[in-house]
């Protein structure tokens, strides 16, 4: 699809370039994975069969349903890995570790995805702030002071539907203490924090903001929804890239910014080389 860039945009762009000052923050959700091939697993994607029972995603990513059934939450994660480790970064992730190049410091990224795919593309761990964790990780289940560590890489690999953690069980326990190692995300039923979801630096990110760029989610979730309205208390120009219009798109209509109705991969590239010097 192709979406035109208004003008005045482009003029803030080249701004953004030229300072030395101005701060951009990047905002991403599904929308830029469903573009690599990734489902939400909130819909039909996400559903998983326990015995004879069918649960929904709202119920399987939780704390609750972990400390009943850790096997079979396990199993559900490592399919969902393989499945994102089979995905590659699209143009739209390239574009944003091209952003993040042009301006340094004055770049950060906010992410809701936890298929870790900004990380893989190139973004840099210190700038970018996985606020619902990265599936690539595993913590200690009780906190026993070990920082979470990596999935061995084959975990989950070529898992289909339904298959088991079986023997793999051993390898998901904490080094630390030997209990259980969990996936390093947020749950539905657990809050955001800074110590793993920079909980706090989204925060301040929002309000240092001079241009926020949303691309490709809704507003489901809590701090998203925090650091757009942050961002527009502020001031920031808002730029929501998105298929349908939603939250985003009316804070920045709101506040001057614009909506480009479209994906990631049609804008981004774009805007990216308006950064370039
Ligand atoms: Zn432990």
């Amino acid at each position: 699809m192709s979406v035109t860039v208004p003008v005045e945009l482009r003029r803030a762009f080249a701004e953004l370039a030229q300072s030395a000052r101005a701060r951009l923050v990047v905002m991403t959700g599904a929308g830029i994975s469903a573009e690599s091939g990734i489902p939400t697993f909130r819909g039909k994607d996400g559903y998983w069969t326990i015995g004879s029972a069918e649960y929904h995603p709202q119920e399987m990513a939780t704390h609750a349903m972990f400390a009943r059934e850790p096997e079979a939450v396990w199993s559900w994660y490592l399919y969902r890995r393989g499945v994102c480790r089979a995905a590659e970064p699209n143009v739209g992730h390239d574009a944003v570790v091209e952003m993040e190049r042009a301006l340094g410091d004055r770049f950060c990224l906010i992410t809701q995805n936890v298929d870790g795919l900004h990380l893989i593309a190139g973004n840099s761990q210190a700038r970018t702030y996985e606020i619902h964790g990265n599936i690539d990780f595993v913590r200690c289940d009780v906190d026993c002071g070990r920082t979470p560590w990596r999935l061995d890489d084959d975990l989950g690999r070529g898992f289909v539907r339904g298959d088991s953690v079986g023997a793999d069980v051993a390898r998901l326990r904490c080094p630390g203490c030997g209990g259980w190692g969990r996936p390093h995300v947020l749950w539905f039923d657990e809050y955001y924090d800074e110590a793993h979801f920079r909980f706090d630096s989204s925060r301040r990110a929002a309000v240092a903001a001079d241009v926020l760029l949303v691309v490709g989610t809704s507003g489901a979730t809590n701090l998203p929804m925090q650091v757009g309205a942050i961002a527009l208390q502020k001031g920031a120009l808002i730029v929501d890239i998105n298929p349908e219009p939603n939250p985003f798109s009316q804070m920045a209509l709101a506040g001057g910014g614009s909506f480009l109705r479209g994906s990631g991969g049609d804008v981004l590239p774009e805007l990216a080389s308006l950064l370039r010097r």
